[in-house]
């Protein structure tokens, strides 16, 4: 849970949390269950009632009716059903989405953001200009994965639904994190992973206004109102209410990663005073810490860190394990160095002082060296 083996730290939230205890023991209860969903006989309506049962708890961690909720694979499905269930629509996007963003339509306009890291709306606004009104479909994050900070979705939803544009946001990492509400945002579609709030990975869900009606991505049987084809990952979806339903009981302890994260920050500033805080005079979600290191690739803080017991990560190096100079931080305005000598620190429910002490003992350690190098 909180170390692999009895030294090591995990400060990688961000790509993925570790699996809370009430998750793993409602799996495990799951695991019994027998049924396919869509079968009429009581074996299947007790594998439906789990699964309503966890739309109703994601639903209530956005404030939607559980109808709105449609399962799906991952936040990455999710993303590539809002951009490409659409087609027609012009998709708006920032320079700083996730990949699964940025790869699902590439031919998006991609704006640029603010060198704090928040979309511009002056930008915005041009680009709505430029679209015919009623033809585009906007899709902005509203936490971002590397730097944490949040994104102006409710304006930038304002200014595109008043050209009668379609807003989509990816609150992947804003989930969990503060409270979320689609009706607040003023959004059309939310896209959520159950990976990042305690849950299991390979479930993601698409959150829908009412009456909205993307084409299909995955095409074949009837499940979730015909929008996403294929048998429901009963586990992951049962894994996926549960993480949900502590999420939004756990908002309060979430907020309380801010100090802990903003001592991390200072502390670290203090022992290296030329490093920097990517994105540290915005408004950030709690959790999340991107520091720069001039003259230490990411790569090597990372490794360096790992020897020490410390997992974090560097680059955008969420899922493929490879290391390249982040967009994101390029997007702000980041030289060329400076975006490859970034790393993520994401803090979550398994942390704690000691937690942060103890990396703040060892890249400490390491700044000191590569100074004296
Ligand atoms: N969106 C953001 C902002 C993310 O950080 C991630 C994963 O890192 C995703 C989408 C993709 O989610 P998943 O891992 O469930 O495909």
């Amino acid at each position: 849970m909180t170390t692999l083996g009895p030294e090591r730290i995990y400060l990688d939230h961000n790509a993925t949390t570790p699996l809370k205890p009430a998750v793993r023991d409602a799996m495990i209860q799951a695991m019994d269950l027998v049924g396919n969903p869509s079968s009429v006989h009581a074996f299947g309506r007790r594998a439906r009632r789990a699964v309503e049962d966890a739309r109703a708890a994601v639903a209530a961690l956005v404030g939607v009716k559980p109808a709105q909720v449609l399962f799906t694979g991952s936040g990455t499905e999710a993303n590539n059903m809002a951009l490409r269930g659409f087609p027609g629509r012009r998709v708006l996007t920032s320079a700083i989405e996730h990949e699964s963003v940025l790869a699902a339509v590439t031919d998006a306009d991609r704006l640029p953001v603010t060198p704090s890291g928040a979309l511009a709306l002056d930008a915005l606004a041009e680009a709505l200009e430029r679209v015919e009104p009623n033809r585009a479909l906007l899709s902005l994050m509203v936490a971002n994965n590397e730097t944490g900070v949040l994104q102006p979705v409710a304006e930038a939803a304002a200014l595109a639904r008043a050209r009668g544009a379609l807003v989509h946001a990816d609150a992947v990492q804003a989930a969990g994190r503060l409270p979320l509400s689609l009706p607040a945002l003023g959004v059309d579609l939310l896209t959520l992973s159950a990976h990042k709030l305690g849950g299991p990975a390979g479930v993601g869900a698409m959150i829908l206004a009412e009456g909205l009606e993307p084409d299909a991505l995955v095409r074949g049987g009837g499940q979730e109102k015909r929008k996403r084809a294929g048998t429901e990952n009963l586990l992951g979806i049962v894994g996926f209410g549960a993480a949900a339903r502590l999420a939004r009981a756990e908002l309060p302890a979430a907020a309380t990663l801010a100090p802990l994260r903003d001592r991390l920050e200072r502390e670290a500033l203090a022992a290296a005073p030329l490093a920097r805080v990517m994105g540290a005079d915005a408004p950030r979600v709690p959790n999340t810490s991107c520091l720069v290191l001039p003259g230490l690739s990411g790569e090597t803080q990372v490794m360096a860190l790992d020897l020490a017991g410390v997992a974090v990560s560097a680059g955008s190096a969420c899922s493929s394990g490879k290391v390249k100079p982040s967009h994101v931080l390029a997007a702000m305005g980041a030289d060329a160095a400076s975006a490859s000598s970034a790393i993520r620190v994401s803090l979550g429910w398994t942390s704690d002082d000691a937690a942060v002490d103890r990396f703040l003992a060892a890249w400490s350690a390491l700044a000191r060296r590569s100074v004296a190098a």
